[in-house]
């Protein structure tokens, strides 16, 4: 399987350089040639198969250049009991028939970019051993990615995580979950400043190509094809769990910020998944529902964002978006192109009344959004009614999934976090604090470690310098 970008203007690439590569060198993201299409009989074949050797199926056929025997020791070593806490890999919960919730949340740091950060970190350790080569992560964070991206690295050969996250700015489990790491391949930097600022240097350092090189600076944040293909799996998995056979259609709600997590789904759709609808759902930060609602797509500046109580989704710019429309379009690279420039131009586009639009608009992607007061109801609701708690983002795609369900299809909701890492908005939904997993109790009172820095990208790099 090769790569090829939605620009158009890349040579063709393996997997295992689009793992280590951010952006494409022409600006645009990676995206598989084409995409398997699964038979009747291998999906058949599929129905019953562990998680493990279901991810084994499924990421073979995009990671073809990692011998199997390796790529099955990666995924063994990762998808376990040890790691997600949990008797199953994204187990399903059953609140009444027909009606689901996908545990997805069950990792070291309680939300779902755990299960692809944590392949990613063992692919990135087998592949950095077998070229022989090094790779420091610069990653900016307001809280989950980050934590993602520390949990998965830590201890592991050849890998450096320098990660800026804004001084005093998340919340103090988040915080405490990221500064308590003691492994010596983690360097969290706090900066005197927001979040925009730690972005900002992240993208000045990056941007110095000679420094970038001298030192192996390399990113994980969501645009990674690999994070996306890690979380096709789940889909083909609870696909299995709520139905009886490959004849039926379910749908998936899915919490939405950077188009990644439904991005996979649309993978998993174009493989030929039964999937009926993926319902997107998005907080008060909704890009992306105006655009399903009008063709129109108007990113916002970082000063436009609102801070809501589901922060993961507070998002201006959904940059995996670009590989949707590219699949729409029939992937044409010179139509994206073009639309995109008005993008990164920081403009916006408007392709109502065409052909594109038309087809977008009829396709598997179903748009709605939530707000505070509907995510407070919502976890009441759910509480009450079934006795099981979510947090503030999976009660958004609970909200917009119930919104759009339809009669005797069965409806998947993805859970992207523990309710215990968003404890306010709880309580101020039900009255009380949600529970803590067992070995998180203490979190907050471990000892931290950590420097302060100020916004200064030069001072970063110096930082960077003298600690690889
Ligand atoms: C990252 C995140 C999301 C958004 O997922 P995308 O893949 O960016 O759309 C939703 N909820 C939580 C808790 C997250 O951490």
């Amino acid at each position: 399987m090769r790569y090829i970008s939605t620009r158009g203007d890349m040579p063709p690439k393996a997997f295992s350089e689009v793992l280590l590569n951010g952006l494409a060198s022409d600006g645009g993201l990676a995206m598989p040639e084409m995409y398997p299409k699964i038979s009747p009989a291998e999906l058949e074949a599929w129905r019953g198969l562990n998680y493990s050797d279901l991810a084994f199926e499924i990421l073979s056929n995009f990671a073809d250049d990692i011998p199997a025997a390796d790529l099955r020791g990666i995924i063994e070593h990762t998808y376990t009991h040890e790691v997600f806490r949990s008797e199953e890999i994204a187990p399903l919960k059953t609140l009444e028939p027909g009606l689901h919730i996908l545990g997805l949340s069950n990792g070291p740091t309680l939300a779902f970019k755990d299960i692809a950060m944590q392949l990613l970190g063992n692919l990135f350790e087998c592949v950095l051993e077998k070229n022989g080569v090094e790779l420091n992560i610069l990653g900016a964070t307001s809280g989950d990615t980050g934590s993602s991206a520390e949990y998965a690295m830590r201890g592991k050969r050849r890998i450096r995580v320098f990660m800026l996250s804004p001084q005093g700015k998340m919340t103090d489990f988040q915080t405490a979950q990221m500064f308590s790491l003691q492994d010596l391949n983690i360097f969290n930097i706090a900066i005197r400043g927001v979040f925009d600022d730690c972005q900002d240097i992240v993208k000045t350092v990056s941007n110095d190509s000679q420094f970038k090189q001298k030192y192996h600076i390399g990113t994980v944040n969501s645009i990674n094809w690999a994070r996306i293909a890690a979380q096709i799996v789940y889909y083909f998995k609870s696909y299995f769990d709520a139905t009886h056979s490959n004849n039926e259609q379910v749908s998936f709600s899915v919490p939405s910020g950077n188009f990644g997590n439904i991005c996979a789904g649309h993978v998993a759709f174009m493989m030929g998944l039964p999937i009926r609808r993926l319902i997107l759902a998005t907080n008060e930060n909704d890009v992306l529902n105006e655009f399903f609602l009008t063709g129109c797509y108007r990113p916002r500046t970082a000063a436009e964002i609102l801070h809501t109580s589901s922060p993961s989704m507070d998002i201006s710019k959904p940059s995996n978006f670009e590989r949707f429309v590219f699949d729409l379009t029939g992937r044409d690279a010179a139509k994206v192109r073009k639309l995109w420039q008005e993008v990164d131009n920081g403009r916006a586009f408007d392709i109502s009344g065409t052909p594109l639009w038309e087809k977008i608009r009829r396709s598997h992607i179903t748009s709605g959004t939530s707000n505070h007061e509907a995510r407070m109801t919502t976890i009441r609701k759910i509480y009450e009614k079934y006795g099981v708690l979510v947090d503030t983002h999976t009660a958004d795609g609970l909200k917009v999934g119930i919104e759009y369900r339809e009669k005797d299809i069965p409806l998947i909701c993805l859970e992207t976090a523990l309710p215990a890492k968003f404890s306010e908005s709880i309580v101020e939904a039900i009255g009380s604090k949600p529970d803590r997993p067992t070995g998180y109790e203490n979190l907050e009172n471990l000892p931290q470690r950590y420097v302060v820095m100020n916004a200064d990208a030069d001072a970063i790099k110096t930082f960077i310098a003298e600690h690889v």
